[in-house]
Formats: C-alpha cells, structure tokens, sequence
C-alpha cells in the first residue's frame, strides 16, 4: 500500500523505517550485481571419510559490495528470492560453476546448491542442459543441492523437475537434512543420491547422545535406500570420528578446508583427517 493513502501511524517507528529503507536499498544493489554479474563462486572441499580422498567441492556464491564488502550469503540470497533476482543469479552460479569445474584438471564433483525458487522454473532443465553443453561439464560431474523447502511447494512438479534432471545424469542431494520438514516420505519418493546432514545436528554430537543415535540411523537409512550421507560442518576431530563410527561416508567442514577460490589441496585434507 502507497504510504500517502495510509492513515496516519499510530507509532512511527523511525527505525523500522531505516531497515526498510536499508532493505530496498540493497535490493537496488542487488539487481545492479546480478547485471554486472559482480558474484564470485568459492569452493569447499568434500571428503570420503574411508579414504580420505576429495569425493567433490561444494560451490559457495560471494558478493563483494562496492561499498559494504562481503555480504553473507544468507542475507542477500533470502533477499534475491524475495525480489525476484534470484532465477538469474541462480543461473549465473549454475553457468559459472560449470565453466569453471570443467577447467578442473582433477575432474572432481561439483555441488552446486539450488534455490527453491529456480526449482520451480520451468526452464531449469534447459538452462542446466544448456550449462553442461556450453561448457563441456559432463553430467556426471555436476550435483544439484535442493532442501526440503524446494519440494514441499509443488511436489509433483519439484519431482519431474528432478526427475529429468536425473536422467541427464546429475546427481541430486538432500540439503540441510536434520532440520524442518525432513520427511522419511520424501527420502522415499524423490530420486536422491545423497544426504547432506546438517551442521547444527552435527553440532550436537559431541555432547548429545541421542544426536548419536539419530546419525546412527540416517546413516544405515542413507546406506539402505543407496544414498551416501555427508555431515556438514565438521570442525573438530572428534566430530570426524563420531560420524565415522557411526557410518557417515563423507564429510565436509572447517577441519578440512574452509570455502576458497583456491581448492582444497588433497595432501592436506588427507593430513587433517588423520589428526
Ligand atoms: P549451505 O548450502 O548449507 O552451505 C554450507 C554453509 O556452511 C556455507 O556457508 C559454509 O561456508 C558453511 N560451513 C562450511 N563448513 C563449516 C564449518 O565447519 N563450520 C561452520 N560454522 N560453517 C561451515 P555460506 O557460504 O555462508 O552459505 C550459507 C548458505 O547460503 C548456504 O548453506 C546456502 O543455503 C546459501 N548459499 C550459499 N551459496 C549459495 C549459492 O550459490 N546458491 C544458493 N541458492 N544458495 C547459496
Ligand atoms: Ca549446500
Ligand atoms: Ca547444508
Ligand atoms: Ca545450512
């Protein structure tokens, strides 16, 4: 509603009036970004937890703004999908990630994270076709990240979505497993290859012992239904161990590499897992 048809507030908050000012503001930005194309792509490592050897790298979009600097990606990726800029932007680190993981001399996965909002485009799987066509990525190589949230809006159109896209040959992970609406029913139904439990679970068990327990049985359910598990955030030895015993495959965290434009050296990440 246009402010000048309101009736007056009953509490003018001046405040509030400078957040939504701030907001709008780096909306602006945003979409000025998206057109210049202003992101870059970090990549952070993931390992098999029986080998030690780099199984793949997640890519992890940065925004350098002119003048704040970095912003984190879970302010203005919220903000995209809110305004509307995040199927272009999904489409540039879709199309960046392939061109540059096909320049890979060590022809490792790429995991490339997809946004609820692009999963519901009708033209995803065309522009993923298009992206591994013009940059020669085979599909093999590339892994698309979805969580929960991206399913549960149009179940039967998320599923042919990924359907197709799993017929191309990409493989498809469950995001963020462990928190909100993880349901058994969608493990059952949608065509993952793997799950990617999540950092604040994995947080949680060094010191909870039915955290233990519920790895425990992710881990058997992923080995069951064919999907490898990763924990997300390890940062401790400790925690590797844990999620070793219990039957993780993989893992990615802090403890071997952190998100960089450089990737992980497979000497050290080997090195950190044997701490
Ligand atoms: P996510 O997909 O769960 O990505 C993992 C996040 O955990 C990354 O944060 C990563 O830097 C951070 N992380 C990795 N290891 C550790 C660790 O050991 N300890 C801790 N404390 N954190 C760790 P980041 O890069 O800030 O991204 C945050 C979220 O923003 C992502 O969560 C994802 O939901 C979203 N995001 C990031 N890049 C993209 C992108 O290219 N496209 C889309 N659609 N979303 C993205
Ligand atoms: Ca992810
Ligand atoms: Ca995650
Ligand atoms: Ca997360």
């Amino acid at each position: 509603a246009k402010a000048a048809r309101s009736p007056e507030p009953c509490f003018y908050d001046a405040q509030m009036d400078e957040a939504v000012r701030a907001r709008r503001e780096l909306v602006t930005d945003l979409r000025a970004a998206v057109e210049a194309e202003a992101f870059e792509l970090h990549y952070q490592v993931q390992a098999s937890v029986e080998t030690g050897e780099i199984t793949g790298y997640e890519a992890l979009v940065r925004w350098n703004h002119p003048t704040r600097g970095r912003i984190a990606p879970l302010v203005f990726i919220p903000l995209a999908e809110e305004s509307g800029e995040i199927v272009p932007l999904s489409i540039w680190i879709l199309r960046q990630a392939c061109f540059e993981a096909a320049l890979w001399t060590n022809r490792h996965i790429v995991a490339v994270n997809l946004s609820p909002k692009h999963l519901a485009d009708p033209r995803l799987v065309e522009t993923v076709a298009a992206a591994l066509a013009d940059s020669g990525l085979p599909p093999e190589r590339l892994v698309l990240e979805l969580t929960e949230s991206a399913i549960i809006h149009d179940r039967n159109f998320a599923l042919d979505q990924l359907q197709a896209l799993k017929a191309m040959g990409i493989g498809i992970a469950l995001d963020d497993f462990g928190v909100g609406y993880s349901s058994l029913d969608v493990l059952r139904s949608f065509p993952f290859d793997r799950i990617k439990l999540d950092a604040s679970f994995v947080s949680a068990i060094d010191h909870d012992d039915q955290a233990v327990s519920i790895l425990r049985s992710v881990a058997a359910l992923g080995r069951t239904l064919g999907m490898s598990v990763l924990a997300e955030g390890i940062e401790q030895p400790a925690q590797l161990s844990i999620v070793t015993r219990e039957g993780c495959s993989a893992i990615q965290g802090y403890l071997i590499g952190k998100p960089a434009r450089v990737l992980a050296d497979p000497g050290e990440v080997r090195q950190a897992m044997l701490l």
